[in-house]
């Protein structure tokens, strides 16, 4: 039966087990030099350099086909690089003349479609990535896995018989109960739905804290990534664009296309004159980039608010279009002297309709200014 099939059966997902009872990793360090993988022609990891931290939750985010997986898949040993090395605690574990294979790095893997064993019972597939260990003491460690995914009453079903969310608490309890140094996970919720997709994701992550391993995920979902990691990496054609907390990728992406995969964007041209740009809707600090270059001014619909009076900052706006979306106003405004609407999405207030003309100001927050040479 396919994860998607079983959605149905998570009308009441069973609770999670105690926290605090996960078994403790040794959390390990893995550094990135200069890592390239080619197919064919075709760069899928180019020049690829970072360290994941001992006990550091890194994501690595992009859009599909920008060679996250491959990366992935490399740190894992399931793929060899053509250039650059890897190294587990200062070892190289792959380099032009080292490659030591998946099951000899210490490292756990959870896939997408959390690959579970059909013919082996939960406790067998728990139990399965644990050897050279008393049979008992196996199974010890496994219901310990199991009881802290809270899954203990399972142990006998077949992964089949258990819904998407479940198979996917059997994978991770897999995978963590060899107490890997490095935890590797591809897009490991994308196969349940939105509603349940939530829960996981925090219990997972307060999981992955418990045990303390350092841990790689890969998603293209820049929430995702904004709730899980410690630090993440922006991929884009196998290259690492920018890496830092979300708050420092949020605040201060290092180019409009990184900017614009974190948010919506209103984008209007200018040019630079005696170190600002002035445009219809306000002037703003060139923040360096010097006089006479043109630039594109990005602002957050929601770095739109409406002026208070008397605030000489202000530029008139007509609202084009008003919609109530529960949390906040979206409206599109027509800024007199500006050829493009605008879109705002602003926090419940006064009531603002159709047709109205209106004072807007701009919060310098949720405004970046870029070089149009580099956009
Ligand atoms: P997605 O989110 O869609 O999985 P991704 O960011 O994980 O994408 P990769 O799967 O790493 O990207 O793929 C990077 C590039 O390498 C893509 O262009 C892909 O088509 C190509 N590629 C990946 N694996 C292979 C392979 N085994 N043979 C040939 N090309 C491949």
């Amino acid at each position: 039966m396919s994860v998607l099939q079983n959605h149905s059966q998570e009308a009441k997902p069973r609770e999670w087990g105690p926290r605090g009872t996960a078994a403790a990793t040794f959390a390990a360090r893995m550094s990135f030099r200069h890592v390239s993988l080619a197919y064919g022609g075709l760069e899928a990891v180019s020049d690829v350099s970072f360290e994941l931290r001992p006990g550091e939750i890194v994501c690595l985010l992009g859009p599909s086909g920008c060679g996250k997986t491959t990366l992935l898949r490399i740190a894992a040993g399931v793929e060899r690089p053509q250039s650059g090395e890897v190294l587990l605690d200062g070892q190289v574990v792959a380099s032009a003349d080292v490659f030591v294979p998946p099951e000899k790095r210490n490292v756990g893997l959870m896939f997408q479609d959390y690959a579970l064993f059909p013919h082996l019972s939960i406790i067998e597939n728990v139990a399965f990535g644990l050897q050279n260990m008393a049979r008992s003491e196996v199974m010890d460690e496994a219901r310990i896995a199991l009881k802290r995914v809270g899954l203990q009453d399972y142990e006998a079903s077949y992964p089949h018989g258990l819904s998407g969310g479940e198979q996917q608490r059997v994978a991770l309890a897999r995978a963590l109960v060899p107490r890997p140094g490095v935890m590797l996970m591809d897009e490991p919720f994308s196969g349940l739905d939105q509603r349940l997709r939530d829960s996981v994701r925090h219990e997972t992550l307060i999981l992955l804290k418990e045990t303390r391993a350092s841990s790689m995920l890969v998603t293209h979902d820049p929430v995702e990534a904004m709730g899980m990691a410690d630090r993440i990496l922006l991929m884009r054609r196998g290259r690492l664009v920018q890496a830092g907390t979300p708050d420092e990728l949020y605040r201060h992406p290092v180019d409009p296309e990184a900017a614009r995969f974190f948010c919506d964007f209103n984008e209007i041209p200018g040019k630079v004159e005696k170190g600002t740009v002035s445009t219809p809707m306000g002037d703003f600090p060139a923040g360096g980039i010097a006089d006479g270059s043109d630039v594109v001014v990005m602002i957050r619909p929601q770095g739109i608010r409406r002026a208070r009076s008397g605030d000489k900052t202000s530029r008139e706006g007509q609202v084009l279009d008003a919609r109530f979306l529960g949390d906040y106003h979206e409206l599109t405004i027509q800024f007199h002297g500006l050829d493009q609407s605008i879109l705002s999405r602003m926090p419940l207030g006064e009531p603002v309709s159709q047709g109205d003309v209106l004072a807007f100001t701009i919060d310098s927050e949720h405004v970046l200014v870029f070089d149009s040479n580099v956009a």
